[in-house]
């Protein structure tokens, strides 16, 4: 879910506080960094994650990619960029959803950073970030994440290579692997069945940037060099192409309910509210109203306008996901319980639901299934910093301080704050059985802790 208010994840979570008092999106990557530097952080929301599996679905799989286990992540970003830093995961800034003008775009996008993923341009490139202080920050972030989901070998690997000065040699792709990518993304998108026109109509929108300078340029113009040549041969392989493909209408239905969603919690309720009619889903459009009135305060009407897109797609688990979200932020619990139960029944295996509920559990009194359910969630998702903290709390309360610790660990290491993460890693390898699984997760962290200082 995307956090409405408070949810105690704040220290990472600042960035966007000031812009958008009502929203707290959770950290994922807060990069570590001896000074204050623009930190990366995933929004995460099962609903858009849902959908974009849905846009990328086609596209991964022409592109011989499992996607199962490539995901396309939401960054709380309002500027147009994408990227990637390792082969599983396609990261799209939220700025880029919503200023892309059909699901053929964002497919290109996504069909294009799959195509960097297939051609191996990471294995020489950790990224496209915008300077190499951010991408070495990155990098260490990176490398908590491969030390939280036990790789700690990987983890000082990809903390040292990031961190190298080479790194600045390759922050931005080059024109010949820019115009390989096209080459690909092209041929993936008419294998999946998509018009290829997307890519076109993308390059268009920025063409003339070429010519700005760099400090005018989008980020992504930046990282993913765009010359006319480019332009020209995407429009020289749809004119070979020839026909038109149809869109497909569950790509546009997923297209306008990502997107849908996402202005919902970003822009302003009066927006939404004044801009949902114009909806063609009455779902979505009511999906959006309810985002918009229950940041109103105004759960009746929040209520109301949920439940009446819950009737129209009854075995929706995303939007009783969102109705738990309302119930708990309205300290509901056992409302929140039944909704998110109901949900995960529709979704099962779905990690960000599985800790919405084992959230609602714990405050409602449930310790036991609630631990049970924050627990099946972290072995699914170990990118949930939200959940890390929840999980760490619901340890303490029962009692068990090694377990605590070492999540605690696990969450300070995943937003890339190795150096906070060492000690509450060591307390918990203290306290927890030498030898067992969890004392080795322990471990993970502390020797990339270690590690990383002594190649400080
Ligand atoms: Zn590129």
């Amino acid at each position: 879910m995307i956090c409405s208010h408070g949810c105690g994840m704040v220290i990472a979570c600042t960035r966007r506080l000031a812009s958008i008092p009502a929203l707290l999106f959770c950290a994922l990557l807060a990069l570590a960094a001896p000074r204050p530097v623009a930190a990366l952080t995933l929004l995460r929301d099962a609903d858009i994650e849902h959908g974009l599996t849905e846009l990328s679905f086609p596209i991964l799989r022409a592109a011989g990619l499992n996607p199962r286990t490539v995901r396309v992540m939401v960054v709380d970003d309002d500027t147009f960029n994408a990227f990637v830093l390792d082969h599983r995961t396609i990261y799209l800034h939220y700025g880029l959803i919503q200023s892309v003008d059909s699901a053929r775009m964002l497919q290109a996008v996504i069909a294009h950073e799959a195509a960097h993923i297939t051609n191996g341009h990471i294995a020489r490139r950790m990224g496209n970030m915008q300077s190499a202080r951010t991408a070495a920050g990155l990098g260490a972030a990176l490398a908590a994440m491969a030390a939280v989901a036990g790789n700690g070998e990987a983890a000082v690997g990809l903390a040292a290579g990031t961190q190298s000065a080479a790194l600045r040699g390759f922050l931005a792709h080059t024109r010949a692997e820019e115009a390989a990518a096209d080459r690909a993304a092209a041929g993936f998108l008419t294998y999946a069945g998509i018009d290829p026109r997307g890519l076109v109509e993308l390059h268009r929108a920025f063409a003339g940037q070429e010519l700005l300078s760099v400090s005018n340029q989008d980020v992504y113009m930046q990282s993913h060099p765009l010359t006319r040549d480019r332009l020209r041969a995407a429009q020289d392989y749809v004119e070979a192409f020839g026909r038109e493909l149809p869109a497909d209408p569950l790509h546009q239905y997923w297209f306008d309910r990502v997107r849908g969603k996402l202005s919902a919690f970003t822009r302003a309720p009066d927006w939404t509210l004044r801009r949902a009619p114009e909806e063609a889903n009455a779902d979505i459009r009511l999906m959006r109203q309810a985002v918009a009135y229950h940041r109103l305060g105004r759960l009746d009407a929040a209520l109301r306008a949920i439940d009446g897109a819950i009737a129209l797609r009854p075995e929706d688990a995303y939007y009783y996901d969102l109705r738990g979200q309302f119930l708990m932020e309205t300290r509901n619990w056992a409302g929140a319980v039944a909704a998110y139960d109901t949900a995960n029944r529709l979704a099962p295996n779905e990690p960000l639901i599985l800790a919405g509920l084992g959230r609602a559990q714990r405050a409602a009194g449930q310790g036991a299934a609630g631990l049970d359910s924050l627990e099946q969630a972290r072995s699914r998702d170990f990118r949930d910093a939200r959940l890390l903290h929840d999980l760490a709390l619901a340890y303490a309360q029962d009692g068990r301080p090694g377990m605590a610790a070492l999540v605690t660990a696990e969450r300070y290491a995943l937003e890339g704050r190795l150096e906070d993460a060492g000690p509450h890693a060591r307390r918990a390898a203290m306290q927890l059985p030498r030898g067992s699984p969890p004392w080795q997760r322990a471990q993970d962290v502390l020797s990339a802790s270690e590690k990383l200082q002594k190649r400080k």
